[in-house]
């Protein structure tokens, strides 16, 4: 089909739009940054795992710190009944006496031991705090990075939206001033995943790769430069490069 010097220009930018469409299209449903946001989510329920072990952690020493406290008030409490006991001294025996002090003197022991246990728990909850904590700092900056990536593959999603939008506005008016039957030919190449149309270097198929016949070649640049023409192989539109 021959067409005119214009029809010409606008298949050649109905070429390039369908191409800009395409890489557009595909960048608004592949977003470039999904993998970065599945990498934080994934690091985020990694850390989310962390941090319930640290605080079982800080849990636990509280309990020991709490169980200690609980055993040390009983031995005091035996402390102070045992000397209230022996500082009363009714009935008791110079024995009896001597073992009171004895048992006195083994909750005292009994309560220094209990007390030095309790300083390392609590030295031991300190640091697993601090690694709580730690923990935390982390979840809050892989949180705050991913809701940074969300932002921008929403917005960039949103511009993207705009730049079809336009595309698809500028080919409409392409097309507009080319033949139907051409236009009809061009869409099924792009259906197939084509470019529409090829602009001929050589005696090849610039969307296909498809070698064209010697004698068809020369045909070609025997006739019109605006005369186009359809690959067999893959029917795309053809044009000779002018
Ligand atoms: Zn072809």
């Amino acid at each position: 089909m021959l067409i005119t010097d214009s029809q010409r220009t606008a298949l050649q930018t109905l070429i390039e739009l369908t191409a800009q469409g395409r890489a557009l299209q595909f960048e608004h449903d592949n977003p470039k940054r999904t993998e970065e946001l599945q990498d934080l989510i994934s690091r985020h329920k990694e850390l989310g795992e962390k941090r319930t072990e640290a605080a079982a952690v800080v849990d636990g020493h509280q309990d020991a710190i709490t169980e200690a406290t609980g055993l040390i008030e009983a031995q005091r409490s035996k402390i102070e009944k045992k000397t209230a006991e022996l500082n009363d001294g009714t009935g008791l025996t110079s024995k009896d006496m001597v073992n009171l002090q004895e048992e006195i003197v083994g909750h005292e022991a009994r309560v220094a031991e209990l007390e030095e246990s309790q300083l390392e728990e609590m030295e031991k909850l300190e640091s697993a705090e601090d690694e709580l904590a730690a923990v935390d700092d982390r979840i809050a900056e892989i949180t705050a990075s991913g809701k940074e990536v969300q932002t921008a593959v929403k917005d960039r999603k949103t511009e993207l939206r705009e730049l079809i939008t336009e595309n698809e506005a500028a080919a409409s008016g392409a097309r507009s001033e080319l033949p139907q039957q051409l236009l009809t030919t061009f869409d099924a190449n792009v259906r197939q995943g084509g470019p529409g149309a090829a602009l001929l270097n050589g005696p090849n198929c610039q969307a296909c790769g498809q070698e064209i016949g010697g004698a068809v070649w020369h045909g070609m640049l025997g006739a019109d430069v605006n005369e186009t023409y359809e690959c067999e192989e893959c029917e795309a539109v053809l044009l000779r490069r002018s």
